[in-house]
């Protein structure tokens, strides 16, 4: 049985999910454009009216699962949960697009060129990319799709929130997310900061 379409965005399945920020109900969707598979994590009802918590988590397996210290990804992801879970409402997106949209191994060889001395932003050009691939449009389907009617924004990056309300999302807010400095990422976080154009406090 087929399940509700957005945009070649499938809403597949939901099951319950008990994890250490509380239980959370999971949401499996296929993306018939890429062929990858993206998760939300919901807590609580979030078709009512009141704008929601939302992160937008790009996969990053070095830092969500590995304890990379080369970024912030495993500490945003872990504070996203926590903080929605304090408010026993919200959504953490889980997008499949690893390594700014290019792809483990290319962020791998971008990460040897950053060993070179090349910073993030450099690197990716280096290597043919765009400094940023990730496409927002399925992130506005997974919101659509799970009956959200406006978002309070868990992110750092405006051109993120410039992105959704261009994709027809209503952006109720801004909440920032600053979490895990450390030694080995302050100069990826200064690159964020100075050519992502991202609102960091904590790194100057
Ligand atoms: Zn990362």
């Amino acid at each position: 049985m087929a399940g509700k379409t957005d945009n070649d965005i499938e809403l597949v399945v939901s099951a319950n999910l008990p994890t250490a920020f509380g239980t959370f109900r999971i949401t499996g969707f296929s993306d018939h454009v890429s062929g990858k598979e993206h998760v939300a994590l919901v807590m609580g009802d979030v078709t009512t009216d009141e704008p929601v918590l939302l992160r937008i988590h790009s996969e990053c397996l070095t830092g969500d699962t590995l304890f990379s210290l080369k970024c912030d990804c495993g500490f945003q992801l872990e504070s996203a949960l926590a903080a929605i879970s304090k408010e026993k409402r919200g959504v953490l997106l889980y997008v499949r697009q690893e390594g700014r949209g290019i792809g483990l191994i290319n962020k791998l060889r971008a990460y040897a060129l950053q060993d070179k001395g090349l910073d993030t932003y450099d690197a990716n050009v280096e290597l043919g990319f765009k400094p940023d691939e990730r496409n927002y449009g399925i992130c506005a389907s997974m919101i659509r799709l799970l009956g959200i009617k406006s978002v309070k924004l868990m992110t750092n990056n405006p051109d993120k929130i410039n992105q959704l309300e261009d994709l027809g999302i209503t952006v109720a807010a801004r909440v920032p997310l600053e979490a895990g400095l450390n030694r080995y990422n302050k100069s990826y976080l200064e690159t964020k900061l100075h050519r992502f154009k991202h609102m960091l406090t904590e790194v100057e």
